[in-house]
């Protein structure tokens, strides 16, 4: 890729990064010169993998957190690593999520707690260590990913929703508390991008997306990478605590 590295040097810990939007934002990150930290908690291999495929294509230096996201004690000590391998972190994205599509009706308290225990109460956990690292350089970066069902609901999403409203309080809370440290808090919020987890929906529930979006066709996982890169870099150094769509005219 022949760009002008927007991000050298700067390290950046991406949640759930195994796939989807998260590995996109990865490897955009890494062609811009961002030391990347990864995070999958399906295949062990396979993560090696992709640590080891960014090393060789963009030579830079990589770090995984192989476990799930909502383990509070675990993701404490691995911060830990951070700071011993690299004595610094830049950037957080806080993509890991999940999506249980639930008619109110057939909600359950299982339902509730896992979907807020990944898409929220981990957002918030990632955001507090990660803010600690950042204050020691007094700068950063960190960018939530939320969802246009977090600002404008869908129905069978109520859990979901919510999950993801929450993302822009906490997002919009951080900014005004983190940015006297010079440190930046935005959010994402995407609309149908094309991912595993979308292909989880019913056809009849695809097209029915497909069919409200004004660019009549669904996003990649790397036009959202494109927005995540602008709020990394110093390309947006007076921006915080906003949510921006990227949704292609779903919402205008
Ligand atoms: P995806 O299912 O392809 O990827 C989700 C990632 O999160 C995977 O890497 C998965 O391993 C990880 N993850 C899930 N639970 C985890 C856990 N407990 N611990 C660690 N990692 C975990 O989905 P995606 O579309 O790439 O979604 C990325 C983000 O974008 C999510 O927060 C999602 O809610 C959001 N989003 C996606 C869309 C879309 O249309 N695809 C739209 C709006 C928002």
């Amino acid at each position: 890729m022949n760009t002008i590295p927007l991000l050298r040097d700067k390290v950046a810990f991406i949640t759930g990064s195994s796939r989807g939007i998260g590995w996109a934002i990865a490897e955009l990150f890494a062609a811009h010169g961002a030391h990347i930290i990864l995070n999958g908690h399906r295949d062990a291999a396979a993560l090696e993998n992709k640590k080891a495929a960014l090393e060789k294509q963009f030579g830079v230096k990589t770090l995984s957190y192989f476990g799930d996201i909502t383990d509070t004690a675990a993701l404490q000590n691995f911060y830990q690593d951070i700071f011993k391998t690299f004595g610094r972190l830049d950037i957080l994205v806080n993509n890991a999520g999940i999506l249980d599509d639930k008619l109110i009706g057939m909600i359950t308290d299982a339902s509730i707690q896992q979907t807020f225990s990944v898409n929220t109460f981990a957002v918030i956990h990632n955001l507090q260590l990660a803010a600690r690292l950042m204050r020691r350089n007094a700068s950063g970066s960190i960018i939530n990913v939320s969802s246009i069902i977090g600002t404008h609901g869908n129905d069978g999403q109520v859990v979901y929703g919510g999950s993801k409203a929450a993302v822009i309080g906490i997002t919009q809370s951080a900014a005004k508390e983190l940015a006297p440290q010079n440190i930046r808090v935005n959010a994402i919020t995407p609309g149908f991008i094309e991912t595993d987890m979308v292909k989880q929906l019913p056809a009849d529930k695809y097209q029915e997306r497909l069919a409200g979006i004004k660019m009549q066709r669904i996003g990649k996982p790397s036009e959202v990478a494109n927005v995540a890169l602008f709020l990394a870099a110093d390309l947006s150094s007076y921006v915080t605590g906003q949510v921006i769509g990227v949704d292609g005219g779903m919402v205008i």
